[in-house]
This record gives structure tokens, C-alpha cells and sequence, in this order.
């Protein structure tokens, strides 16, 4: 169990996360959504100690967050592993070295520079690539790879951490629909196969609804909603988007998922041997 307790964050004069209490049982899958600035990034990288902590405590099985250093902090950021919305592969670097990486906690070791890896970490890098379907990419370098696909190496990296909740942070904003549903239903498979908590921004509403156990609504650094999809009635998503009108409303109810809303898992695997994957 996470639990935030009266988190407040500013920078200068803003507040970027204003006297938050949240608590995530382990194995949910969780959307926070809100308009760009509502504070979302802040608090994804207070609980993974990006950014320095600010008021209030995070706990996590009796463990104060805050208060880590040195080697507990570096095994607390592996156990919430974070994935961003630009995917932060090292380019140059084969997918599979990336991957590996996840092992490491860091691309600057000489491990990485000498590409020396114990082969039971070989092993479990390939069975990630194997789960997120990229198996044939593995000895490609990153860049050559789709948006998508990247996002997807950037998963596998998390995977391989072991970690106990994935964070990820506008994963699919620079994705277009396809891609965006590919690695939204790899963040769902991985929650529901292994356990993980997930915990995902994402500026529109239609992946939230689609993909994840509960949402949390911020808006101006306050949490304005939170429950299931089924209870985010008009009036909760006005309480988000904010009353400038119901044409600012509509805008970010527009899906990012577009014409490719979610798929039975079945038809999945054909689609992507389609889409050339
Ligand atoms: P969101 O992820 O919902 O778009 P953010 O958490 O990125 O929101 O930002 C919340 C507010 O905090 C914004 O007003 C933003 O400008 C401010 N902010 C975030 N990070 C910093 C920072 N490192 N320095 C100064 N202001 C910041």
C-alpha cells in the first residue's frame, strides 16, 4: 500500500500539488487526469523522489519515501519504476542493451559502456521483449524503432526491475491512436498478469476510462475527483477540465485513442502481425 498524506509541493509562488491524501492498494490500475499544470507530473515524481520532497510524508510498507538516501532511495526509485512520455531510450544503444539497463538503474556504468550483462539478466530482458511483443526488434538500435515501439522497449526496461508499481507519465501523448492503445493494453496486461500497481497521467479521458480500475481527478494542484470511471458523471469532469464551457469540455473529452478504442486480446496478436510489429 502507498499512501500519500497531505502532500504539498510548490515552486516559488506555485503550487503544484496542494494537500493531497491518496492511498493506492497494491494491483490497481490508476488514471489521474486534470488539465496540463493540475499538478499531475509533480506528483508521479514526488512518490519516485524526481523531484525533491516537499510537505506531508509518503509511506510505503511502513517505509517514510521522503526520507530515503544513498542505496535505499536507488532501491525504492527501481521499485516504482517510471516511464516518460519522450520514452528515454539511449539511442545509439540496441534495444535489448536498453532493456538491460532496467538491471542497472543507470546507462552510465561500465556494464552498459562494455554491453557485459550476466546472462540470467539476458534472459529476463528477452522474456520482456518476448511479453511486449518486440522480441524480433531486440538487436535493433532504439532509434530505428516506432513511437510505439519504443514506448513499448521503455516498459520492458521498467519490467525488468522488478518493480512493485509502474509510474508512467503522459505515456502516450506523442503517440498516435494505434500506438497509444498498444501500450495502454501492455500497461493493463502487466497489471492485471503480474500484480503491479500502475499509476498513469494522461490528459484525456478516454484512455483513463477505458484502461484503468480508478481515476483521479486534479485540477490546480487539488484532487477534485476520484473513484471508478462509471461515477466520472459531466459535472465530475467539468470539476477537472474546469467551467470555461462546455466547447473547452468536449475538446479534452476528445479521445486520444481515436477510431482504435480497445480491442478483445484475442484479435490483438493478429493485429499486430498486421501492423507489421
Ligand atoms: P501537469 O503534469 O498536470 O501538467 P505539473 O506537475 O507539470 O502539471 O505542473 C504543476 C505546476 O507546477 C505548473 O504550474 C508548473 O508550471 C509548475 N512546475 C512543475 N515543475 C516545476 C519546476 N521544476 N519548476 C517550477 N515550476 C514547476
Amino acid at each position: 500500500m502507498l499512501e500519500l498524506r497531505k502532500i504539498t509541493k510548490t515552486f516559488g509562488q506555485t503550487i503544484a500539488v496542494n494537500n493531497v491524501s491518496l492511498s493506492f492498494p497494491p494491483g490497481q490500475m490508476v488514471g489521474i487526469i486534470g488539465r496540463s499544470g493540475a499538478g499531475k507530473s509533480t506528483l508521479l515524481r514526488l512518490i519516485n523522489r524526481l523531484a525533491s520532497t516537499g510537505q506531508g510524508d509518503i509511506l510505503f510498507e511502513g517505509a517514510n519515501i521522503g526520507k530515503l538516501s544513498g542505496r535505499e532511495l536507488r532501491a525504492w526509485r527501481s521499485r516504482c519504476a517510471m516511464i516518460f512520455q519522450q520514452f528515454n531510450l539511449v539511442n545509439r544503444l540496441d534495444v535489448l542493451t536498453n532493456v538491460l539497463i532496467g538491471r542497472i538503474g543507470t546507462a552510465a556504468t561500465l556494464s552498459v559502456m562494455f554491453k557485459y550483462f550476466a546472462a540470467q539478466d539476458r534472459a529476463a530482458a528477452t522474456l520482456a521483449l518476448d511479453r511486449l511483443d518486440l522480441l524480433p526488434q531486440a538487436l535493433q538500435r532504439a532509434d530505428t524503432l516506432s513511437g510505439g515501439q519504443q514506448q513499448r522497449v521503455a516498459i520492458a526496461r521498467a519490467l525488468i526491475q522488478n518493480p512493485s508499481m509502474i509510474l508512467a507519465d503522459e505515456p502516450i501523448a506523442s503517440l498516435d491512436p494505434r500506438n497509444a492503445r498498444f501500450v495502454m493494453e501492455a500497461l493493463r496486461r502487466i497489471n492485471q498478469e503480474d500484480g503491479i500497481t500502475v499509476i498513469c497521467n494522461l490528459h484525456t479521458l478516454d484512455a483513463a476510462r477505458a484502461y484503468c480500475d480508478r481515476i483521479v481527478g486534479m485540477a490546480q494542484g487539488r484532487v477534485v475527483f476520484d473513484g471508478p470511471p462509471d461515477k466520472l458523471t459531466r459535472q465530475a469532469v467539468q470539476s477537472i477540465y474546469g467551467d470555461a464551457g462546455d466547447a473547452d469540455v468536449d475538446e479534452n473529452l476528445t479521445s486520444t485513442l481515436g477510431a482504435y478504442p480497445p480491442i478483445p486480446a484475442a484479435s490483438r496478436q493478429a493485429e499486430l502481425a498486421d501492423a507489421g510489429y
